[in-house]
């Protein structure tokens, strides 16, 4: 069996990577979210939830057993040293996960592309998984404002996220495509559309 090639897709916070993906999907290619797998490997009974309880006690736990995440938040933002054990600890279970996720032979397609969508894309070596790399830019004001709209948050709360992630001159820079997401959903379909058949004929020499 000839493995697939792997397009990563990445992009600031609300700047449509569901949404681009929802639409990659319908025309054949298997999406990995990073987002998702992150959960994944912190399920219950998991070999990354049993060491988090090993390090940090039962405290860590919620009562139904699972993950307490805004406890392991708050004690990751406040020690590095722990924040640091904790990648440590997730970062090869989230590569190995994404790896087979990707290559899984259960999950056949006649495409010859899979997708990895990550936030994290160009922050982490899950770049180098990647054959291509596409990235979703929009208007910084359009982008304040769906994600205000969708998560509920204040403009202020939005603004201080990307302030915090890489700008987009900064992940641009490192694209092999860029699909423009300052549209309608009609127009980012129509992109979608002419990317996949770029790809298909790309990946078929
Ligand atoms: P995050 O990483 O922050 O979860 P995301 O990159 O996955 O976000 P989406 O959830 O796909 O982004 O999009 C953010 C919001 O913008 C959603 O409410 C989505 O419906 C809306 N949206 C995305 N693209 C468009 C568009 N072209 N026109 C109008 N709304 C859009």
């Amino acid at each position: 069996m000839i493995s697939k090639k792997i397009v990563g897709i990445t992009g600031g916070i609300g700047c449509g990577k569901t949404t681009v993906t929802d639409l990659f999907a319908k025309l054949g290619p298997n999406i990995v979210d990073a987002d998702l797998v992150a959960r994944e490997v912190v399920t219950l009974n998991s070999a990354g939830l049993n060491a988090i309880h090993d390090q940090y006690g039962a405290e860590i736990l919620l009562q139904s057993g699972e993950l307490d995440r805004a406890k392991l938040r708050e004690i990751i933002f406040n020690d590095t040293s722990q924040k640091q054990w904790l990648e440590t600890l997730l970062h090869p279970l989230i590569r190995t996960r994404i790896i087979n996720s990707l290559h899984d032979p259960e999950s056949q397609n006649d495409c010859n592309y899979n997708i990895l969508s990550s936030p994290l894309l160009l922050e982490t070596d899950q770049q180098q998984m990647c054959d291509v790399i596409i990235v979703i830019d929009l208007d910084k004001e359009t982008q304040i404002k769906r994600a205000m709209v969708r998560d509920k948050n204040s403009r202020e709360q939005i603004e201080k996220i990307i302030d915090k992630q890489l700008s987009s001159k900064q992940r641009n820079e490192k694209a092999d495509i860029t699909i423009n997401n300052d549209g309608t959903l009609a127009q980012l379909n129509q992109q979608v559309n002419n990317i996949h058949q770029q790809l298909c004929a790309r990946f078929s020499i």
